[in-house]
């Protein structure tokens, strides 16, 4: 059994031997936070309050399992909201204390990576792009249960840029998916930069990109000039996925591996998807392995998926854990 309520979908899910997904059920708040254009935390809080008993006992229900069938519990303590990863991981502690369950602490940015183990076996060493709301990371692993940033963001998330834009062209919070389609409608006709694409790390930065189209949309506002949204839209995503894709190939070359894994929400967006499909498929040594659409979001199947292989590498925790809102991949491994 695995739990997720780092940010706005509670999830509780029931997985198979780490690897065949029996439930999966996902609560979204979208409808809360859209009016604010973001999640309130607070906001929140209150939701997965609400949702975790019934969400455990949709996942349990979906899966046909009783509390005598669970063999751990998997629960994401950081990084996120504190308020928010505190309901999933005090539901998941309480599970476990009453029922004498292991309790096996999970980070979120490792669950998104291992959704892709719902794909297929992962050879080690593999890279992994993880794009999502809050974190744009190139991830190495060179073994089973290990992670390395070789390269993040300087400052803004991809998704978060996309949300951010994706409020100047008036579309609800999460944005992404729009943006998404309406690029697919438009040409990419406004030179948007491309930040630290030729320098040598593999460090990402959007917020020179996200002013640069803010300033496009202000300066046309005040001569009165309409702007084609879709092109917009265009434009932004080509700046976003050309830098994506580049400092992955060029990540490639330093760490060639087998696998190249696409995780993270903005990991659904099918101009990255088939961008880096594209350049993946000219490096004949690497292979490109997508999380599912629908495994990219929040949810806490991947939890379960990350949750079985720190088992393996015996990682528990107690009663004692506790969340931990900006969690890194190194504290995982101090716990071994
Ligand atoms: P983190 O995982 O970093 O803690 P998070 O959990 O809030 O942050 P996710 O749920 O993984 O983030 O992803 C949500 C983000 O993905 C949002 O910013 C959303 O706009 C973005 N997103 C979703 N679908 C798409 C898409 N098709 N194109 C671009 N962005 C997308
Ligand atoms: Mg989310
Ligand atoms: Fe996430």
């Amino acid at each position: 059994m695995s739990f997720e309520s780092s940010c706005d979908e509670t999830s509780v899910a029931i997985i198979e031997d780490g690897e065949k997904i029996l439930s999966n059920v996902v609560a979204t708040q979208i409808n809360s936070h859209k009016r604010f254009g973001g999640v309130v935390p607070e906001v929140a809080s209150r939701h997965h309050i609400e949702q975790i008993t019934i969400c455990v006992e949709d996942a349990m229900k979906q899966a046909d399992v009783s509390y005598d069938d669970i063999d751990a519990i998997a629960v994401t303590y950081g990084p996120g909201l504190v308020g928010a990863l505190l309901i999933g991981v005090t539901a998941a502690k309480t599970i476990a204390w009453a029922h004498n369950i292991p309790l096996i602490p999970v980070n979120h940015i490792a669950g998104h990576i291992l959704a892709s183990r719902f794909v297929t076996k992962i050879n080690y060493p593999a890279l992994a792009l993880v794009v999502s709301g809050g974190h744009t990371e190139l991830v190495l692993m060179k073994e089973e249960g290990d992670f390395k940033i070789i390269g993040e963001t300087r400052d803004d998330a991809a998704g978060e840029a996309y949300d951010k834009v994706g409020r100047v062209l008036g579309i609800n919070y999460p944005a992404g998916p729009k943006v998404d389609a309406m690029a697919a409608e438009g040409k990419d006709a406004f030179d948007f930069p491309r930040a630290m694409e030729k320098e040598d790390n593999f460090d990402f930065s959007f917020s020179g990109l996200k002013s640069a189209f803010l300033n496009t949309t202000h300066h046309a506002d005040q001569i009165h000039e309409e702007l084609d949204k879709n092109d917009l839209a265009a434009s932004f995503q080509s700046a976003v996925v050309d830098v994506l894709v580049d400092k992955t190939t060029r990540a490639l070359q330093d760490y060639p591996v087998s696998q190249l894994i696409l995780a993270g929400g903005v990991a659904a967006n099918k101009g990255l998807r088939s961008a880096l499909e594209e350049a993946i498929d000219k490096i004949d040594t690497t292979e490109l392995i997508k999380v599912p659409n629908k495994l990219c979001g929040d949810n806490a199947a991947m939890i379960g998926a990350a949750g079985y292989v720190m088992a393996k590498k015996n990682v528990f925790a107690g009663v004692d854990l506790n969340a931990d809102p900006s969690l890194e991949f190194d504290l995982l491994e101090d716990e071994e």
